[in-house]
């Protein structure tokens, strides 16, 4: 018996971790999780990974450390043949691989919707590792360029951020970015803090509709009182190089980030399986797919209802609960018993605002200021999987307590050198 998992974040490692447990004592199950990375990503540490707060490595755990008999394969993930029940998967340098299974769960997440706004592949995104860095990277680049800009309008630009989209990311993401710069305005003593502009925008009519309205304005008057602009209600029509165009106004800015939704992974929405009007697999409560029984999907890339009939949210608290789910279906699968629906009620909401404020609502209860950023923190420390990492973690934190933060920009480019002898 052949159990392949696909994808290596929230959904999928949790799945071959509660596998391997579910099915200690069936010797004959393979358990196989493919990934394009061989680490996992804690997302909900992405934003202090990106201001510095947090070495970029600490907010991930290598994949292999968390199996004890699951295999690891790190490849490129291309294409689920349901028919024949094959997967192919292809690494770099030409290197091919075909998985066939009996089960395959496909747990791939999602990407940034860049369908949504013309324009949007102008724009940086917060979805991954490499994200974090190239934000890092490009915010600490316009710091620079702005202390050596001699043209207003160019420092002005160096000196504009725009966050398009006010859901939990970019809500968070622009909160941490002020926390970034009040840290490393320091060291550019010629930029004054009323000369820094952020900029976020929402489609809908208030930021952070994941969390209750009253927490949600508690939040923007947070922020607002750090100096963003929060503008609601007001959709960006397009993203040019160093330009957002509204309706009726146009920004000017070096640092556009889209965090304006998500949509599935390509490959997940290219199986030929039932899928949601938003290219989502679609399955039954049990989480398996509605057309192909061998086939199961959760996390971003999967429609599971709920109660109520509607998709339970993309966020990682369900990906998890899901997932444990998942591996207990299966094994009743394999054991000749009847799969059991998911249902699961979320214990709460937080995101954090940067500079040690947080919003939150845990177990009905509502927390502001620094509570909230401090159960946020405490929670998702706890999430990561090992005490070596745990350890890590509160190390950085620590630091960044005391010591002035880094800028150092990490260059990525392999420049060499031409030597003649
Ligand atoms: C910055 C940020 C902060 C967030 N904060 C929170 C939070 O505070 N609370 C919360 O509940 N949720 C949060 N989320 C949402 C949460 O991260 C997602 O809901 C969760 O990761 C979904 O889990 P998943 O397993 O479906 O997908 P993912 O965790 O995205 O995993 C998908 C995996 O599939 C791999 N993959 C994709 N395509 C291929 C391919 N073709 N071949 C091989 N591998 C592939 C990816 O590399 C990745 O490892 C946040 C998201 C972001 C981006």
């Amino acid at each position: 018996m052949r159990i392949v998992i696909l994808g290596g974040g929230f959904g999928g490692v949790a799945a071959a971790r509660h596998l391997e447990r579910a099915l200690r004592r069936h010797t004959g199950v393979e358990i196989t999780l493919v990934s394009r990375e061989n680490f996992f990503v804690l997302t909900p540490l992405l934003f202090e990974a990106c201001s510095g707060r947090l070495e970029l490595r600490h907010c991930a755990q290598p994949i292999r450390a968390a199996f004890q008999r699951a295999r690891f394969i790190e490849a490129t993930v291309e294409s689920v043949d349901v028919d024949r029940q094959v997967v192919r998967a292809a690494a770099p340098e030409g290197h091919a691989y075909s998985f066939p299974y009996d089960h395959v769960v496909v747990a791939l997440g999602a990407s940034t919707n860049e369908g949504l706004i013309p324009g949007s592949s102008n724009a940086l995104t917060f979805k991954t590792m490499a994200d974090a860095l190239v934000l890092r990277n490009h915010l600490i680049e316009c710091f620079e360029r702005a202390d050596a800009a001699t043209d207003a309008a160019h420092r002005r630009r160096c000196l504009t951020v725009v966050v398009i989209g006010g859901g939990l990311v970019g809500t968070e993401l622009v909160g941490e970015l002020t926390a970034f710069a009040d840290d490393v305005l320091r060291f550019y003593p010629r930029i004054r803090r009323d000369e820094l502009c952020f900029r976020l925008f929402e489609a809908g009519p208030r930021i952070l509709p994941e969390i209750d309205a009253k927490l949600a304005a508690t939040a923007a008057r947070v922020l607002e009182r750090r100096g963003i602009g929060i503008q609601a209600s007001t959709p960006v029509r397009s993203i040019e190089a160093g330009r957002v165009r509204l309706e009726d106004d146009a920004v000017d800015a070096a640092t556009i980030v889209l965090t304006a939704g998500i949509v599935p992974s390509a490959v997940a929405a290219a199986i030929p399986v039932i899928r949601d009007q938003r290219g989502r697999i679609a399955v039954d409560g049990t989480m398996r797919s509605r057309s192909h029984a061998q086939l199961w999907a959760l996390g971003d890339c999967a429609a599971i209802p709920g109660p109520d009939g509607r998709p339970y949210p993309a966020l990682a608290q369900h990906a998890i609960r899901e997932a444990r789910h998942l591996a207990r279906n299966i094994r009743a699968v394999i054991d000749g018993r009847v799969p059991s629906v998911f249902m699961f009620r979320s214990h709460g909401t937080m995101a954090s605002l940067g500079h040690t404020r947080a919003v939150a609502r845990v177990f009905g209860v509502r927390l502001t200021g620094f509570p909230a950023w401090w159960l946020r923190r405490t929670y998702y420390l706890f999430q990561m999987p090992r005490w070596d990492r745990r350890l890590r973690i509160v190390l950085d934190w620590t630091i960044a307590l005391f010591f002035r933060p880094d800028i150092t920009r990490v260059d990525l480019r392999v420049e060499r050198e031409q030597v003649s002898w």
